[in-house]
């Protein structure tokens, strides 16, 4: 029986995408999605997508993909240099599909979907602004995922799903993939269902599970809050039919999620963009002083708030940071600054006013005015300091203040895949009739992921695979893939 469909597992980007291409060529999409509602994390991205060289970057634009490439080779750090021969040659072509193709991932977003992405901003380890976000008052990844599920809802050939737990892959006697078990309620009873057709999985990472796989590869992580709600991870799924994972181990702990006053032990915690540091913002001990160069890699930055903050009382596993904006940091991030002020997450306020609460940070603005100015080069390396204007350190200086700290966000760990978004088994043969794109993945960002990089995964691997889904659909006809 020749399979009436492609079943795409997750409705986050990488899900997404794959359903375009694959509706793009007329192939029928069934996707199944485990919550209520789709998007998942994808929709909560905050600060924006990379591509380089765009048209979108500030002119002069001297960014290419030799220096992205370059960026993400030093940020992937020890897994990259440790591995050799074959693995080697994975995680590279990984990485150079990642960034060769991340020019067309934009166009493809703001020419072909029409997004907006004309705002870019540089973030932690980019040499470049080279990170697109829209200059509107939609955030970035609700922009760029409604605009999607609004492209594939209307069409005849995609079925999507909710609620529906995919629990089981399904495989052949020869070893192909053949689809999908999957649980859902109805009137409080829970029913198995299979569903047939080759399989792209892009379910995500496993940030929110903290009982689970993140406590069997990270304990040391336990009790840091996080930006993600809780979600098994699903690698386990493809492991049971022998896919290979890699470096699950890396988990990215995210220097800034907002610590709210109204419930400052809160286990999960929103982000704090890193845009706002990447627009000017910079952090402060609770005592006032800077610490660190803020457009530091993400590991490094995490580091340094940790050791830092040290000598500062801290409530469970939580330390005692702010964010500090001046107004023109602010004014580039309207829509930002909206949101966060909206829930109580950052204020409005003076120097003036934080001389008792903050007691050094009169003298830390004075000596980052100076930097910024560049009449002193900055103690920590920063390079770019975004759209801060404040030049002049007065009591009546407006500022805008919000407390951060340390928070579990995002897995570089996951199933193995090459660059045909093919899921490998532990012999590094591709498992027919599997593909996986987006978080789910695992190996090409190494230790650290690069801000931004994560959305453009989702396009470049999720375009790749839903491309190699229908070729392997197309190539189906007269096999028997279903025996039910
Ligand atoms: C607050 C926040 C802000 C972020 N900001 C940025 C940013 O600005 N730029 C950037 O590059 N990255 C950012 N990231 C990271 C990025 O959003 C994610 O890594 C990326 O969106 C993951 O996309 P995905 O499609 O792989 O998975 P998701 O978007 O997480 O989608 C996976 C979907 O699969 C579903 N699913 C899981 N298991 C099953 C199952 N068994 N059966 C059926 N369905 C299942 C989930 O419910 C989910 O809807 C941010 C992350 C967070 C949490």
């Amino acid at each position: 029986m020749i399979p009436s469909t492609v079943i795409v597992v997750g409705s986050g980007l990488a899900g997404l995408t794959a359903t375009i291409q694959l509706l793009g060529q007329r192939i029928p999409v069934l996707m199944l999605e485990r919550f209520s509602h789709p998007g998942g994390n994808s929709i909560k991205a905050s600060s924006g997508i990379n591509g380089a060289p765009t048209p979108f970057q500030p002119i002069p634009n001297s960014d290419s993909v030799a220096a992205f490439h370059d960026d993400t080779v030093t940020s992937a750090g020890a897994p990259l240099v440790a591995a050799s021969g074959a693995e080697k040659t994975r995680r590279q072509n990984l990485i150079e599909t990642l960034v060769g193709q991340s020019s067309g991932a934009i166009s493809w977003l703001a020419d072909e979907q029409g997004i907006d992405l004309s705002r870019v901003a540089q973030l932690g380890g980019h040499s470049f602004a080279r990170t697109h976000r829209g200059a509107g008052k939609k955030p970035p990844g609700y922009d760029i995922v409604s605009t999607l599920l609004g492209r594939v809802t209307g069409d005849e050939l995609f079925r999507m799903e909710t609620g529906r737990r995919v629990t089981k892959l399904l495989r052949e006697a020869g070893g192909q993939v053949s689809g999908v078990e999957y649980t859902y309620v109805r009137d409080n009873e829970t029913v198995v269902e299979k569903a047939y057709g080759p399989v792209v999985v892009a379910s995500g990472g496993f940030a929110g599970d903290a009982r689970g796989l993140l406590a069997r590869y990270r304990p040391d992580l336990a009790g840091i809050p996080s930006t993600n709600d809780h979600r098994e991870g699903t690698q386990p799924l493809l492991q049971e039919i022998g896919a290979a994972v890699v470096d699950m181990e890396h988990v990215q702990v995210h220097p800034t999620g907002f610590v709210d006053s109204k419930d400052p032990e809160a286990a999960v915690k929103i982000l704090a963009a890193e845009a706002l540091r990447g627009e000017g913002g910079i952090l402060v001990r609770g005592d006032g002083r800077r610490f660190v160069n803020e457009l530091e890699k993400r590991e490094t930055v995490t580091h340094a708030m940790m050791e830092q903050a040290k000598e500062f009382p801290t409530t469970a596993r939580q330390w005692d940071v702010n964010l500090v904006l001046d107004e023109g940091a602010a004014a580039a991030l309207q829509m930002h600054l909206g949101f966060y002020t909206m829930k109580g997450l950052i204020r409005q306020t003076t120097v003036g006013e934080l001389a008792e609460e903050i007691p050094l940070l009169h003298g830390a603005l004075r000596e980052y005015v100076d930097v910024v100015s560049e009449k002193t080069k900055d103690p920590f390396g920063r390079q770019s300091c975004g759209h801060w204007t404040l030049t002049e350190v007065l009591p009546e200086s407006r500022v805008y203040v919000g407390k951060v700290t340390p928070v579990v966000h995002f897995t570089m760990g996951g199933v193995v895949i090459n660059e045909r978004s093919q899921v490998l088994d532990g012999q590094g043969q591709p498992i027919p009739g599997l593909w996986a794109a987006g978080e789910i993945t695992g190996g090409l960002h190494g230790q650290n992921r690069l801000g931004g990089s994560s959305l453009l995964e989702c396009v470049v691997f999720g375009r790749i695979a839903g491309d190699e889904a229908a070729a392997f659909y197309q190539g189906l006809d007269g096999q028997c893939l279903a025996s039910s």
